[in-house]
């Protein structure tokens, strides 16, 4: 029988009351973001962090340390340091500054055009979020077109500063909804631009920060983002029958995010930073552990578990 969603919807809201909260931040990327009161530092450093959100909590962290201390060495703030991205001289010492940089896939050159695309944007739009809210049909269901259309427009412009760059290892940083992907780095980057709360600063939402960069009657609504898909919060959607899909790709965050809209409508990935804290903080293993699942808050949800642990009763009544 499948879950229903007023049965969803309580649980769910009893798991982002539990987790959705500040002191969980040292286990996310997000707390680098808060580390910045200036809302361009905030863009800077929220893009950066996101876009490096992948591998284990203690190499992302150690590598958006090493990026922020390599910009600290350059500028004041990374606002400035961005800014400055306009002088010829300055992209050259950037470059410089990341040589040696390494997070996995990654390397220095690809935080370099990272920077030079983000001053580009901030000069040509006054900032990124003006860039994709202006090709962000206010009534589309979620942000998928603006997306692809910022990625297709990064791609390109990386191309014309950097082709060497463009054709490497840096194509990892820009994924694309078009091309399947489930773009887990993007969509978490979006929730904390379209959602705003104590946690996620909702710079590119009405009441956002940097919405006066925007076009007029322009920004981000939180019922057009998709939820973040990795391993963990893309195995306990499945445990809890969110998606039937058996590949984390993009059609699967839409149907997850499709599912969430059950329980909130207007605000589907409310409930992501709590999903994703059952992962990141190995509270739900890939195996049905009585002592866990027992004290877990999405049990009476989770298909997973009530099919294992009726064959560990199984096995355990015919030994
Ligand atoms: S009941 Fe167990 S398997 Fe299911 S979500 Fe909770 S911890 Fe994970």
């Amino acid at each position: 029988v499948p879950n229903r969603p007023e049965d969803l919807k309580r649980l769910l809201g009893e798991l982002q009351e539990s987790f959705h909260q500040g002191h969980y931040l040292s286990s996310d990327p997000l707390e680098f973001v808060h580390r910045f009161q200036d809302p361009k530092d905030q863009e800077v450093v929220a893009l950066l962090a996101s876009l490096l959100a992948y591998g284990n909590v203690k190499q992302i962290r150690r590598s958006v340390e090493d990026a922020l201390s390599r910009i600290a060495s350059l500028a004041a703030s990374p606002r400035q340091f961005v800014e400055g991205l306009a002088s010829p001289e300055r992209r050259k010492a950037s470059e410089l500054a990341f040589r040696g940089f390494v997070h996995r896939f990654n390397v220095g050159a690809d935080l370099a055009l990272l920077f030079a695309l983000l001053s580009r944007s901030w000069r040509e739009h006054g900032s990124l979020g003006a860039q994709f809210v202006a090709s962000l049909d206010p009534g589309t269901e979620n942000f998928a077109p603006a997306l692809d259309s910022l990625i297709r427009q990064w791609r390109a412009w990386a191309r014309e500063e950097d082709p060497r760059v463009a054709s490497g290892s840096f194509g990892y940083l820009l994924t694309a909804p078009g091309d399947g992907s489930c773009c887990k780095r993007w969509c978490m980057f979006l929730r904390w631009m379209g959602r705003k709360d104590a946690l996620d600063p909702g710079l590119w939402t009405e009441s956002g920060a940097l919405r006066g960069t925007f076009p007029e009657g322009r920004w981000l609504k939180s019922s057009q983002l998709v939820i973040p898909l990795d391993t963990h919060t893309g195995r306990i959607s499945q445990y809890l029958e969110l998606t039937r899909r058996k590949s984390l790709n993009w059609l699967a965050a839409v149907e997850v995010t499709q599912s969430l809209k059950g329980c909130d409508p207007s605000d589907p990935t409310r409930y992501d930073f709590a999903l994703a804290r059952l992962g990141i903080l190995d509270l739900c293993q890939r195996k049905y552990r009585k002592h866990i699942c027992e004290k877990c808050q999405l049990l009476p949800a989770c298909r997973f578990a009530r099919k294992h642990s009726r064959a560990s009763f199984r096995s355990a009544t015919e030994s």
